[in-house]
C-alpha cells in the first residue's frame, strides 16, 4: 500500500488532483457542523447579493438564499449521488461481464445481447427516458446514471474475464475440485479488481456530470434541495445579469471533475504493473545518459564496450546493474558472456545500442564504440540507423518480440525496408531468402504464417532471420536457446556457428550455459554482480579457471557418461545491486574468501587476453 501511494504522489497531476479532492471531501464532510446558514432559507430582501456582501461569502442567489451553505450542501449531495452511482453500476455491471465471461457460450451471447441493446442508445437519451418513466426525484436520477453507465463496465469486466477465463490457474482451480462461485470469488475478482477500480475512478467523475446534467434539466433534485446541477439550472436565467450565482457552483463541479479525473489517470497509472519499477512515464526511444568521468579512448575493434556503467533508478534507490564493463570484439568472432540471472549479462547487452528503458535506467560512464564511434549519448537518428542495420539483437522469447497480428514475412520485409528503399515484391522475396538460409521448410508458404502458427524452434529462426535481414556486422544474441529443447538448441547453435563463419559476423552470446560456450564461443568473459571476474579464450578458461565464481560454475554442470557424482550448486544468493558488500561482491559465497577480499576495490589482472577478478585466484593468469 505504501509502495502504491508514493507511486501516485510521484505523479505531480494525481498529487494535486487527490488534494484538491480531499479538500473538498473534508469540507463537505464537515459542513453539518459548520456556522452555516440554513441552505434553503429564503429572503427576498436579500436577493443576489454580490460574493464578499456582509454575512453572505459567496453571494445569494435569486430568492435571496446564502450561496456558500448552498454550495457546500449541493456538493455533499452531487458528490454522494455520483460516487453512489459509480458504484452500484461498478459492481452490478463487472458481475455481468465477469459472469458473461466466465461462462462464456450461449450465456455469454444472450447476456451481451442484452447489454448491446442497452449500448446502442445514446445515453443521455436513455437517462431522460429511465427519469421519465420513474418520475424526477434525485434518487431516480442515481438509479438512471448507475443503470446508463451499467453496460460500459459489463463490456470492460468481460473483455479481461475471458482472456483470464482460458488461463491455466483458472484450469487448475476446476482440476482441484473448485466450484464455479469459488473461482470467481477467490481466483478471476482479485485479476479483474485493479482494472475495476481503475474503471470506477475514471468514470465516477462523468457520472458526477451526469447527475448534475439531470438536475440541471429539472429531472433530478426537486426545490428547494440543492445540488451542483439544479443550482445552475436556477441560475441559468440570471446568468447575464447576475453570473456569480452560476459561476459558483460551475468552479465546484469544474474542480470535483478536474481532481477526480487526474487522481484516476494517477490511480490507473500506479497500478499499472509496467510502470511499477520505474517513474510515471514511458520509456524514452533510447536510454538516458548522464556521463561522469572521462571517456575512454578509441579502439580498433569492430565493437568495443569500454568500462560501461548503467545504473536503474528507482525512487531513492541506486542499482548498479552493470559497473564498468569492459568488452569487445572483432569481425568473425564469438564472445561468449557468462553468469547467474541478474549478474548484468542482458543490461550490458541492451546499453549498447541505448535499449535499456529510461526511465528508469541510465547509462551514467563508459562507452560504446562501434567501428570506432562513440554511441552513448549519440543523436537518437543515429542510434535508429543502427539498430538492426549494423548491430542486431535476438532476444530470448520470440512470441514476445514478434507481432501476433502480422505475418512473418510482412514483419521481416518491414524491418528490411526501415533500413532499405526496396519495393514490396523486393522485399518479400528477400524474406523468403532470410526464412531459407535460417532453414526454415517451405519458406514460401511459411512467409505468410502468422508466429502463433509456428512452433518455438520456427519462431527463433524467425528471429535469426529477423537479426541477419540487414546484413548487420555485429549480433547480439541474448539467451536465445534457452526455452528451446537440446536438438533445436543444437540446430539454432550450429546454423549461428555457420553464419558468422559465411558472413564474418560478430556475436556478443548471452548465456548461462557453459555447453553452449564451449560448442560456440572463441572467448568468454563471466560476469557476476555487474562486473566482468573473468575473461580469457574459452577453452583456457574451461580447462583451468582462474576465478573461484567460474570454477563453482564449471562445477554447476552435469557432465553426460561422467559417472556420478555430486552437482555441487553454489551457495547463497547473487548480491542485491543496490547494496553491494565492500571488496569482493562474491566474498559471501566464496570458500576461499579471506579479511583481505572484503576490504577496498579487486582490480581485474592478468596478461591478456586472460584476466581475473580476485586476490586469491585457483590459477595463476
Ligand atoms: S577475491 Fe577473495 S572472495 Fe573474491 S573470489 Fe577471490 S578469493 Fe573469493
Amino acid at each position: 500500500m505504501s509502495a502504491f501511494l508514493k507511486l501516485l504522489f510521484r505523479n505531480r497531476l494525481a498529487a494535486l488532483g487527490a488534494v484538491v479532492l480531499a479538500a473538498i471531501l473534508i469540507l463537505v464532510l464537515i459542513t453539518p457542523i459548520l456556522p452555516l446558514q440554513n441552505p434553503d432559507a429564503t429572503a427576498t430582501a436579500d436577493r443576489f447579493k454580490k460574493p464578499f456582501s456582509e454575512g453572505h461569502l459567496l453571494g445569494t442567489d435569486h430568492l435571496g438564499r446564502d450561496l456558500l451553505s448552498r454550495l457546500l450542501h449541493g456538493t455533499r449531495l452531487s458528490l454522494a449521488v455520483g460516487i453512489a452511482a459509480a458504484l452500484i453500476a461498478a459492481t452490478i455491471g463487472s458481475a455481468i461481464g465477469i459472469i458473461a465471461g466466465y461462462f462464456g457460450g450461449r450465456a455469454d451471447n444472450i447476456i451481451m445481447r442484452g447489454v448491446d441493446m442497452l449500448m446502442a442508445f445514446p445515453y443521455i437519451l436513455l437517462a431522460l427516458a429511465i427519469v421519465a418513466a420513474l418520475g424526477p426525484g434525485l434518487m431516480n436520477a442515481l438509479i438512471a446514471v448507475a443503470a446508463v453507465n451499467v453496460p460500459f463496465f459489463a463490456r470492460n469486466i468481460r473483455g479481461i474475464t475471458v482472456g483470464l477465463a482460458g488461463r491455466e490457474f483458472i484450469d487448475a482451480a476446476r482440476l482441484a475440485g473448485m466450484g464455479h462461485t469459488r473461482i470467481i470469488l477467490t481466483e478471476l475478482l482479485p485479476n479483474v479488481l485493479p482494472v475495476i477500480i481503475i474503471a470506477m475512478s475514471t468514470t465516477v467523475g462523468w457520472m458526477i456530470l451526469e447527475t448534475a446534467g439531470l438536475s440541471f434539466l429539472g429531472l433530478g433534485s426537486q426545490p428547494p434541495q440543492a445540488d451542483l446541477g439544479s443550482m445552475l439550472g436556477e441560475a441559468r436565467s440570471a446568468l447575464i445579469s447576475h453570473p456569480h450565482t452560476s459561476v459558483v457552483p460551475g468552479i465546484m463541479i469544474f474542480l470535483i471533475v478536474m481532481s477526480i479525473n487526474l487522481l484516476g489517470d494517477g490511480v490507473r497509472d500506479a497500478l499499472d504493473p509496467r510502470l511499477r519499477s520505474g517513474a510515471l512515464s514511458r520509456p524514452l526511444p533510447a536510454t538516458l545518459v548522464d556521463r561522469t568521468g572521462d571517456i575512454p579512448a578509441g579502439t580498433d575493434d569492430l565493437l568495443a564496450i569500454q568500462d560501461l556503467q548503467t545504473q536503474f533508478h528507482v525512487g531513492k534507490r541506486t542499482y548498479r546493474a552493470v559497473g564498468g564493463v569492459s568488452l569487445a570484439v572483432k569481425p568473425g568472432e564469438c564472445l561468449g558472456v557468462i553468469g547467474e540471472s541478474g549478474s548484468g549479462k542482458s543490461v550490458t547487452a541492451l546499453s549498447v545500442m541505448g535499449l535499456v528503458a529510461s526511465p528508469p535506467g541510465v547509462i551514467t560512464g563508459g562507452a560504446v564504440r562501434f567501428q570506432g564511434e562513440d554511441l552513448i549519448g549519440a543523436p537518437y537518428e543515429v542510434l535508429r540507423q543502427k539498430r538492426g542495420d549494423r548491430v542486431a539483437y535476438i532476444f530470448q522469447d520470440p512470441l514476445a518480440t514478434l507481432h501476433p497480428l502480422y505475418r512473418i514475412g510482412q514483419q521481416l520485409a518491414e524491418a528490411i525496408q526501415s533500413h532499405h528503399k526496396i519495393g514490396k515484391a523486393e522485399a518479400r522475396a528477400r524474406a523468403i531468402q532470410l526464412l531459407k538460409d535460417v532453414r526454415i521448410p517451405n519458406a514460401e508458404s511459411r512467409v505468410d504464417n502468422f508466429p502463433h502458427e509456428m512452433s518455438g524452434g520456427m519462431r527463433q529462426r524467425v528471429g535469426i532471420a529477423m537479426a541477419l535481414a540487414n546484413e548487420p556486422d555485429v549480433i547480439i544474441a541474448d539467451e536465445p536457446t534457452t526455452a528451446l529443447d537440446v536438438t533445436v538448441q543444437a540446430q539454432i547453435l550450429s546454423l549461428l556457428d555457420d553464419l558468422r563463419r559465411d558472413r564474418g559476423l560478430a556475436i556478443i552470446f548471452i548465456t548461462h550455459d557453459f555447453g553452449v560456450v564451449a560448442q560456440l564461443c572463441d572467448r568468454v568473459a563471466v560476469m557476476y554482480a555487474g562486473r566482468i571476474v573473468e575473461e580469457g579464450p574459452t577453452q583456457a578458461v574451461l580447462d583451468a579457471p582462474a576465478h573461484p565464481y567460474t570454477s563453482r560454475l564449471i562445477a554447476c554442470v552435469p557432465e553426460l557418461g561422467g559417472g556420478r557424482r555430486e552437482l555441487a550448486a553454489i551457495p547463497g544468493l547473487p548480491p542485491v545491486v543496490d547494496d553491494l558488500p565492500p571488496g569482493c561482491a562474491f566474498a559471501p559465497r566464496c570458500d576461499k574468501a579471506q579479511e583481505a577480499c572484503r576490504v577496498g576495490d579487486v582490480a581485474l589482472k592478468g596478461m591478456a587476453p586472460r584476466a581475473v577478478r580476485c586476490l586469491f585466484p585457483e590459477e595463476a593468469v
